[in-house]
């Protein structure tokens, strides 16, 4: 019995030693592609369910390996998160959604806005607001057509800073886009000091339920709520023609989702993004 122990922890040691040396190589990796130039940024439209126009979109990092593999932010967002390549990474997809927008204004196309998420950790950093706002104005881009996304527990961790963060950034003309609202510290709170535009309501909410009546209720009152503080709603994760009857039900007609498009690269959303609608 006392063999059979040692073996399992030694099995263990070796696994957790496995792990360490992985999430090591990870990072050189990661490294690596951010000054490869292998970071690249898909969109997703944001659409109006009524017209299919497309109101906005989300900017979310792909990597695409030297060998040709696409490899989704679940594979390297953690660890970045985890080791500070973040910040980074969000500057590089941020850097290139400016030249995205600077690009379709000089062709004169009609711009809607572009939201990029943004680390909790950008919001530690003193100089977060001077950096932004300086590359915004050097690819001279009116700042409404950009949006920031913030998760909740960026919020929940420091609220003053935050506050003070958030009201400088949007009087300075940036929308302010609370993501994955409702799925984790869900601080009501924080919507009183906090100048928020908008709220995305997170794809666990259209989720099946046993109780749809609960569902609808709590729906119901968070899109009554976002209306009386002149806050727009964006549903996320919209995937079946029941989820956007959900949404016409509670007024809510800004989706996005698998229903109406994938994030896709720039090539394919340049396109879509000319025409303004789906
Ligand atoms: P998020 O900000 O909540 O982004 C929405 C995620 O939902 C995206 O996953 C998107 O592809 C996915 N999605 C969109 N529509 C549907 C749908 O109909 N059904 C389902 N099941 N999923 C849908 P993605 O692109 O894998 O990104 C995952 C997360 O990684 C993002 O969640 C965000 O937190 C983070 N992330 C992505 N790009 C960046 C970035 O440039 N910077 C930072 N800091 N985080 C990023
Ligand atoms: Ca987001
Ligand atoms: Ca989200
Ligand atoms: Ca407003």
């Amino acid at each position: 019995n006392k063999g059979m122990m040692r073996k399992e922890i030694a099995f263990y040691s070796v696994q957790f030693d496995e792990q360490m040396i992985e999430s090591e190589q990870l990072k050189r990796s990661v490294e690596q592609a951010l000054t490869n130039d292998e970071i690249v940024p898909f969109f997703q439209p944001k659409v109006n369910i009524n017209t299919r126009e497309i109101v906005g979109a989300e900017v979310l990092a792909r990597w695409i390996t030297r060998e040709g593999r696409l490899r989704s932010p679940a594979e390297f967002i953690p660890l970045c998160e985890k080791t500070g390549l973040i910040t980074e990474l969000d500057m590089i997809i941020f850097e290139k959604t400016l030249a995205f927008l600077r690009m379709n204004l000089d062709e004169k196309v009609p711009c809607v806005p572009i939201s990029i998420n943004f680390s909790r950790l950008h919001l530690l950093d003193d100089g977060f607001f001077d950096k932004i706002t300086r590359r915004i104005h050097q690819y001279n881009i009116p700042p409404e057509l950009i949006e920031i996304e913030l998760t909740e527990s960026a919020i929940f961790d420091n609220h003053e800073i935050i506050s003070e963060f958030t009201n400088q950034l949007h009087q300075y003309g940036l929308q302010i886009s609370m993501d994955d609202f409702g799925s984790g510290y869900s601080s009501l709170n924080m919507l009183k000091d906090i100048p928020i535009d908008v709220l995305k309501i997170d794809r666990a909410f259209l989720e099946e339920t046993s109780d749809s009546k609960k569902q609808r209720v709590i729906l119901s009152a968070i899109a009554h709520m976002a209306k009386r503080l002149d806050i727009r709603v964006v549903v996320e994760g919209v995937e079946t023609i029941e989820n956007v009857n959900l949404m016409k039900e509670f007024g809510c007609y800004i989706a996005q989702g698998y229903y109406f498009a994938k994030p896709m690269d720039e090539e394919s959303f340049g396109k879509i993004y000319k025409e303004g609608i789906l």
